[in-house]
């Protein structure tokens, strides 16, 4: 059987097996590139590639968020196969962000190898769960690979969000949920709209990834922090989502005056909204979560039941060690 090669690169990967060489989540020149998602700690060293293949959602929000300049680009779908050199690939769901794709390939002599990106195997409101599929080789995430990393039901930390949003509306506050750009922005967005408030997004970058949403078919009515419906909202009840604090706040300035809203300001209760708020040193906030929590990332490699895993990201050498003592072959890549 052929040697496998797979090595970190810049913001991904690099695999090679029986002559193809393939880029995951990078570029090298005159090389493919398989990119999982637009989040941009995966999108270094792209612009050398010779041809990116990821699904068009993905290059939408890239298109809205950066300048990048890509020499070629190829536009998959979810379960649909493709060639790239000798190699068939699937792309499949990742439950991550808008678009964003595992990837399973099969070499020519079968080997077969399924690449994670970022990926969430629970449901949220704008994205469907990730679901394994079986391989030989598994390179995944593990973000949360350690045993204290447990996740409470989606559902109860949504509750826990729209509690803390109409016990700061009712004291006459206005709470500001913390959350990336893309992907838990929107989702938070969702819940609050559905809940019947009015959501102010604090950086125009939301909105724009908001619209890429919007192209797929998730509706979401957010108020632009720029707005002159913004400025009526936040004299009443609101709750502004943002992915910086001191940008929304300089976003406020513009809009209001120093003035009016240093008494904004004084008003604003700030949430993170990110797994790590259940670490010891976490800030105010909620455990939600585009990433899977550690029962998540084991039960997904018993679905793919792979000979060798591969892991990346924080907690590589503690995950891996896990898959070990569960009689699990597994390798660290740091
Ligand atoms: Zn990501």
């Amino acid at each position: 059987m052929p040697e496998l090669s797979v090595k970190k690169h810049l913001s991904g990967i690099i695999i090679e097996y029986n002559g193809d060489r393939i880029a995951l989540d990078t570029g090298i020149p005159n090389e493919p590139t398989l990119l999982s998602h637009a989040h941009a700690d995966h999108l270094s060293g792209l612009s050398s590639a010779a041809c990116v293949f990821s699904t068009a959602p993905t290059f939408d929000t890239i298109d809205a968020r950066t300048n990048l300049t890509l020499k070629a680009r190829e536009i998959v779908t979810y379960q649909i196969p493709f060639s790239v050199r000798n190699v068939k690939v699937v792309p499949y769901n990742a439950g991550h962000v808008i678009g964003s794709a595992m990837f399973h390939l099969e070499f020519n002599d079968g080997m077969r190898l399924l690449y994670t990106g970022d990926f969430n195997v629970v449901d949220s409101l704008v994205h469907s769960a990730a679901i394994p599929i079986a391989a030989d080789v598994l390179i995944m995430e593990t973000t949360y690979g350690t045993p204290d990393w447990v996740f409470p039901p989606r559902n109860e930390t949504h509750a826990n969000i729209i509690k803390s949003a109409i016990v700061e509306c009712e004291r006459g506050k206005i709470p500001l949920f913390k959350a990336y750009s893309l992907g838990k922005a929107q989702e938070v967005i969702r819940l609050l709209q559905d809940s019947g408030f009015d959501v102010i997004s604090g950086n125009h970058v939301i909105d724009t990834v908001s619209r890429v949403y919007e192209k797929y078919g998730v509706e979401l009515n957010s108020i632009g922090v720029m707005s002159k419906k913004a400025y009526e909202s936040l004299s009443q009840k609101c709750v502004i989502v943002s992915s910086s604090a001191k940008h929304t706040k300089m976003n406020l300035r513009k809009l209001l005056g120093i003035k009016s809203a240093y008494s904004i300001e004084s008003r604003l209760e700030e949430y993170s909204l990110s797994g790590w708020t259940l670490g010891k040193y976490s800030r105010r906030g909620h455990p939600l979560s585009a990433h899977s929590d550690f029962p998540g990332l084991a039960s997904f490699v018993t679905g793919v039941n792979p000979k060798i895993v591969y892991c990346f990201t924080d907690n590589a050498m503690t995950f891996s060690g896990y898959l070990m003592g569960t009689g699990v072959n597994a390798v660290p890549l740091e």
